[in-house]
């Protein structure tokens, strides 16, 4: 749908040179979603992976390639994170885990969506789960996909209050915290700067 030169704005890797590549085709359907022109597919959007690598060659500075949607696990991404790897950049994905991840990542972000449950093994493949909070219910919501994840202890477990709810639910999040050291807090910092 879109690639382009960016900060991360979200997650483990806040604030870190990244370049984004945004695939387009999404059928998870979240209310909230501020990138509803990702979930149509058009003929004009396929690309081939040499425009891929020449992307890769004259646009990414930096030596993460964060690959989102849409649902970018709606395709086989073996082949895509080959390219990335032998472009020599790091592979990061962020999906809501609802299809199987393929491909060969160096950091999966799992962000769980209630429209659309994660299958059973995005859990296990998980390094950060990262929920968005746009009801207080959904903080509990978020320890039971924790729940899910074997080895807990080496996942980053974030939660990350919806934008157009950030007054509300932010001293949600901070409280609960307090309470659970385990949890962190993951803010839209690219909104907050006004960049992409
Ligand atoms: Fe939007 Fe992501 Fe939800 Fe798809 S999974 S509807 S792209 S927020």
């Amino acid at each position: 749908m879109e690639s382009f030169l960016t900060l991360q704005g979200e997650g483990a890797y806040t604030g870190k040179n990244a370049f984004f590549l945004r695939l387009a085709g999404c059928d998870v359907g979240c209310v909230w979603c501020d990138v509803k022109e990702s979930w149509t597919v058009g003929e004009e959007q396929h690309k081939s992976y040499d425009w891929i690598r020449e992307k890769l060659k004259t646009e990414a500075k930096g030596n993460i390639v964060v690959v989102t949607g849409g649902e970018p696990c709606i395709y086989d991404l073996n082949k895509l994170t080959t390219v990335i790897k032998e472009e020599g950049k790091r592979t990061h994905i962020e999906t809501s885990g609802a299809y199987e991840i393929t491909g060969d990542w160096d950091w999966v972000t799992l962000s769980p969506k209630k429209f659309k449950e994660p299958v059973a093994s995005s859990y296990q493949k998980c390094d950060e789960l990262k929920v968005v909070v746009f009801h207080p219910s959904d903080i509990a919501w978020a320890q039971k996909h924790a729940e899910k994840i074997k080895n807990k202890e080496s996942v980053r477990l974030l939660l990350q209050p919806e934008w157009s709810k950030k007054e509300k639910m932010t001293p949600l999040i901070i409280d609960f915290i307090y309470d659970n050291p385990e949890w962190g807090l993951s803010l839209q910092t690219h909104k907050y700067i006004g960049i992409e």
